[in-house]
């Protein structure tokens, strides 16, 4: 047995095969040495070999050749597979990692090998199967990185609320959904009473856990439906959908009142005086804009604290 025939049979896609096949193979084919650094595949050019690596490293990169590795190739495997199967050219770069050597195979011979054992095709659907799953691999977690990334952009990290900039896009669609099906949009501007103070007097720790409380209050008191989110500091935009001036109107005394009961603990676990809140209610018409639509919640909330807080103005 030559060395070249040995290095073969321990390679993914020829191990277990009669010594015939190998030197079949090893009589058709000459390893070819690779630079480091060099580019083997390219989606760019047409490929009729598949690559069976016999020493160094090979690395895989989508869109270009120095772009982030995909996957890295060990000593006994191989690439290629799937451009010489399907006659297309590759979908990825393949590069030397290091100075290595390859043997090509051409398809023609890959052809005449499937005809004759059905090893070699055992061992090229067991390289392929493992490819796929890879790829569903990185595909489910690009997706759940994807998921959590989004989520950091709009939500609110204290209150779990979606953030002012979730609500500069949403705010927009909703308001042009409600006018198209000739229905309202609510809004509630919601402020906490004399917060500063409450900070002052229980700590920027404590005044933090209310605005939580207050939170949940809007997540618990609201239908799944409605949106809630954090305007600023202590200032809540909720949204309804569908939404007359009557409901609107409900909805905001709802809130108001759960907000007035809601209880407050400090980090340490002790109970801290409630909280009251102001809201100021608006509803779209046809005419609406965003702009005016939030000018008119903010009027009125202006109303409601200027009647001494404490109260829901529409
Ligand atoms: P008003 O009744 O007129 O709304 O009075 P106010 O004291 O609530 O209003 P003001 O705008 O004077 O103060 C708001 C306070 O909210 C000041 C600020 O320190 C506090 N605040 C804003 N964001 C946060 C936060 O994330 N956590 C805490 N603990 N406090 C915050
Ligand atoms: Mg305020
Ligand atoms: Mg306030």
């Amino acid at each position: 047995m030559t060395p070249l025939i040995r290095e073969l049979a321990h390679t993914e896609l020829l191990c277990n095969l009669p010594d015939a096949v190998l030197e079949q193979v090893a009589k058709h084919a000459s390893p070819r040495l690779l630079a480091a650094g060099e580019v083997l595949l390219a989606p760019e050019q047409n490929n009729e070999h598949v690559f069976v690596l016999l020493s160094g490293a090979l690395t895989i990169h989508f869109g270009t050749a120095d772009s982030p590795v995909i996957r890295e190739v060990a000593p006994g495997g191989s690439v290629g597979e799937m451009s010489v199967i399907d006659g297309t050219r590759p979908s990825a770069y393949v590069v030397a990692k290091m100075p290595s050597r390859v043997l090509g195979i051409h398809r023609d011979l890959i052809q005449a090998l499937l005809a004759q054992t059905q090893s070699v095709a055992g061992n090229l659907l067991k390289l392929l199967t493992r490819w796929m799953k890879e790829n569903t691999h990185r595909i489910v977690s690009d997706r759940l990185q994807i998921e959590e990334l989004n989520d950091h952009v709009h939500v609110d990290a204290l209150t779990r609320l979606y953030n002012r900039r979730w609500l500069d896009n949403a705010l927009e669609r909703l308001l042009a959904q409600a006018i198209k099906a000739q229905q309202g949009l609510g809004v509630l501007l919601i402020d906490v009473d004399y917060f500063k103070q409450y900070n002052d007097t229980h700590g920027h720790p404590g005044g933090d856990q209310a605005l939580v409380a207050l939170s949940n209050v809007l997540k618990t008191t609201l239908r799944p439906y409605d949106f809630a989110t954090r305007y600023g500091g202590e200032e809540f935009l909720v949204l309804l959908p569908h939404t007359t001036e009557e409901e609107a109107i409900a909805t905001a005394q709802r809130l108001w009142d759960a907000a007035r009961g809601v209880a407050i603990f400090s980090p340490t676990g002790t109970a801290l005086p409630g909280i009251t809140v102001s809201i100021g209610v608006a509803v779209s018409d046809v005419h609406s804009t965003v702009h005016s639509l939030v000018a008119a919640a903010d009027e009125k909330l202006y109303l409601a604290k200027n009647s001494g807080r404490n109260c829901v103005k529409f």
